[in-house]
């Protein structure tokens, strides 16, 4: 065996086997990351480092083009944190150039019928996250609790772990929770019956294409890369599209929900609202820079104190670490694992880079993240006013369901 396997139901990743060497590079890559041979979990890694461009995302956006003609749909695009930092790769910006309002320009030129922003999701993610941590360190059970936002890295537990899986967390992913508000709230609030509409996420990640296959409200996953392809194909001009901002109601997040995209940004958002949660009050300054948790290392870890608790926090990136670090991971509390190298900004729907140069263009997007995120006005998902009202007068209710989606696809 001289290359990964692709099998033909493999929902994220596809090879063109004319384009084909035989150099064995993917293989090299799935071994080094992941520590896997033949049993592919769709993070496509072995994209980016294919040097004839034969392994590619499976490609959805040709579809989306066709329904964006087509009046029976209203179709609309959620769009997660790390596109907008990588986007202006493909166009002749800087690496890391935060694009967030020429985004939503361009998917409107494109016939989006509204944009929103994944970062609302996060911030759901991060509220439920939160209390779900808090409700386990008081039962003492169930820990650590493991992040369950990365497809892949649920896959993986699933497969090798599948002892470990009352440890990861109910929670819909970001994409999981705006889709089910954008279906249920959304669709409600303005009387459109949610039949008609066609939900595409807009993310960094081809591993979100075998998640939506299960158990979510989006319909559609299209990459960072595939918005590119868009783009050219209806010949429009990125730099002459105006910036606009993101549609309302489920429209924009917190800079917790931004810091997403980044390894050890799931952990450093989820941690200021737990702290809030417990104690009444907000975090301290140093809740919004925990610099512990934050970079490219495969392998993070830190206390915090949380006054009540003093947490145990490991972070980790590719799930190679997770093998090399087994016999401690009951050590922590609360673990986040991202698949790809530096979290979702990594990810495998990204444009195509040098290899030589992967570092440094994920080191640009994720200090764009995290300035943006220090930017803001709002940097706590409790703190959202969208995120309030949405609890108050829809999720409060049960009216939507945000939690055991990995339950369900546990048992199917
Ligand atoms: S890395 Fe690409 S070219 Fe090399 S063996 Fe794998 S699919 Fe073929
Ligand atoms: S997509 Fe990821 S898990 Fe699948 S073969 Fe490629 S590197 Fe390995
Ligand atoms: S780390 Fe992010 S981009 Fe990579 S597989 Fe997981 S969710 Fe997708």
């Amino acid at each position: 065996m001289d290359r990964v396997e692709i099998k033909k139901d493999n929902l994220a990743i596809d090879r063109i086997e004319e384009r084909c060497i035989h150099c064995g590079m993917c293989l090299k890559t799935c071994s080094n990351n992941n520590n896997i041979e033949n049993d592919c979990i769709n993070c496509g890694q072995c994209i980016l480092t294919c040097p004839s461009g034969a392994i590619i995302p499976k490609y959805a956006y040709k579809k989306i083009l066709n329904y964006l003609y087509d009046t029976n749909y209203e179709v609309m695009v959620i769009t997660s944190p790390a596109v907008r930092v990588a986007i202006g790769d493909e166009f002749g910006f800087e690496p890391g150039t935060f694009l967030e309002k020429e985004m939503v320009g361009i998917l409107k030129k494109l016939g989006f019928s509204k944009v929103f922003d994944t970062t609302f999701g996060a911030d759901l993610t991060i509220m439920e996250e939160a209390q779900e941590l808090i409700k386990r360190l008081e039962a003492k059970k169930d820990l650590p609790m493991f992040t369950s936002c990365c497809p892949s890295w649920v896959q993986y537990l699933k497969k090798y772990y599948p002892n470990k899986i009352s440890n990861l967390s109910t929670c819909k992913s970001p994409i999981g929770m705006i889709g089910a508000m954008v279906k249920s709230y959304y669709a409600e609030y303005n009387e459109i019956d949610p039949h008609k509409i066609i939900l595409v996420a807009l993310t960094p990640c081809v591993s979100k294409k075998e998640e939506i296959a299960h158990n979510s409200d989006v319909d559609y996953c299209i990459t960072t890369t595939e918005l590119a392809m868009m783009i050219r194909e209806r010949g429009i001009i990125f730099k002459t599209v105006s910036p606009l901002d993101f549609d309302s109601l489920i429209g924009n997040g917190s800079g917790s929900g931004l810091i997403f995209g980044s390894s050890g940004g799931v952990t450093e958002a989820v941690l200021r609202t737990a702290y809030y949660l417990i104690n009444k009050e907000k975090a301290p300054q140093e809740f919004y820079n925990l610099v512990k948790v934050r970079g490219e290392e495969n392998f993070k870890e830190t206390i915090i104190d949380l006054k009540k608790y003093q947490l145990k926090v490991a972070v980790i990136n590719q799930l190679k670490t997770i093998k090399e670090k087994e016999k401690i991971l009951n050590d922590y509390d609360f673990i986040e694992v991202m698949t790809c190298p530096g979290g979702c900004l990594g990810g495998a729907g990204q444009p195509l880079v040098t290899i030589s140069k992967l570092n440094e263009y994920r080191e640009k997007r994720r200090k764009a993240l995290y300035e943006n995120d220090k930017n803001q006005n709002i940097k706590d998902s409790y703190e959202n006013p969208l995120v309030i009202e949405a609890y108050n007068t829809y999720i409060n209710k049960g009216k939507v369901i945000l939690h055991n989606c990995h339950k369900e696809k546990i048992n199917n």
